[in-house]
């Protein structure tokens, strides 16, 4: 349980934030959402974990960059009183082959999933390390361990966000903060809605518990990271992905 816990979700209006947002507030922790949508979704969104009985704060921030990163980070504290678990959830995609991809399309991918990350936790870092607790979950993706065509910007994003959760976990060990990943497959929101339908049926064959993940199933085990049964778990990817990748 998560109770007395705060838990700050980057990209936590909607798809899959939001059911992580939804999970932890339900294990009773506080639960801010940050994300640089629609602030009336966000808001819908907060309501929702309120009406689970716990204490909700919602704020429109852009994570790539740092002043909005540490003016929303504040502003968090201020209303919750602190973060005890961080989820780095928010990305984006722009999926094209090499040949097209523009170096725009390349740093626009990289700036939110990589950069965005990144500047979340050194927000974070200081108070993760005065406290000497902490958890903090960074949603990588299967595209990051085993390349996508269609995705140089995307799987070179979320590769970098293994290697910075491994190295975040070296550094903070020593503090009692856990850094971990958890890597989707193809999981049922408005990201996999807007790609080539076609071509996700024809992935979607190849996976073997044969069906689309649902967002529920990646807060699961975001819960799970966060929680006490998790406290010997740092520097470690959990794939959920139906089987789609298995090493
Ligand atoms: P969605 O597009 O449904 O939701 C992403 C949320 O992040 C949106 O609310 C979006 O807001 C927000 N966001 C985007 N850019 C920023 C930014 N710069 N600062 C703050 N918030 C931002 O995506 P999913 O729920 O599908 O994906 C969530 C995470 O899971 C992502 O990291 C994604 O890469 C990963 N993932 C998803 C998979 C899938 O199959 N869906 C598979 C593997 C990984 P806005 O309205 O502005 O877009």
């Amino acid at each position: 349980m998560l109770q007395g816990k705060v838990a700050l979700v980057t990209g936590g209006a909607r798809g899959i934030g939001k059911a992580i947002a939804l999970k932890l507030a339900s294990l009773g922790a506080d639960v801010a959402i940050l994300d640089a949508g629609d602030p009336a979704l966000s808001e819908a969104t907060a309501g929702e974990v309120r009406a689970l009985g716990v204490k909700a704060f919602a704020a429109r921030c852009d994570i790539t960059d740092f002043d909005q990163v540490t003016e929303a980070v504040a502003k968090v504290k201020e209303a919750l009183g602190g973060v005890d678990i961080l989820v780095n959830n928010a990305g984006i995609t722009r999926d094209k082959l090499a040949l097209r991809m523009t170096p725009e399309d390349f740093d626009a991918v990289l700036s939110v999933n990589l950069k965005g990350t990144f500047l979340m936790i050194k927000a974070l870092y200081a108070d993760f390390m005065k406290k000497r607790a902490g958890r903090i979950v960074n949603i990588a993706s299967i595209s990051g361990l085993m390349g996508n065509a269609g995705q140089a910007n995307y799987s070179a994003s979320k590769a970098g966000v293994v290697g910075l959760t491994k190295t975040i976990a070296r550094e903070l060990a020593a503090r009692n903060v856990t850094c971990n990943a958890v890597a989707p497959g193809f999981i049922e929101t408005p990201m996999t809605a807007n790609m080539n339908q076609d071509a996700l049926q024809e992935a979607c064959k190849a996976i073997p518990l044969r069906r689309m993940g649902k967002p529920e199933d990646v807060a699961e085990a975001v819960a799970f990271l966060a929680g006490d049964g998790a406290a010997y778990i740092t520097g470690s990817v959990i794939n959920v992905d139906g089987g789609f990748f298995m090493r």
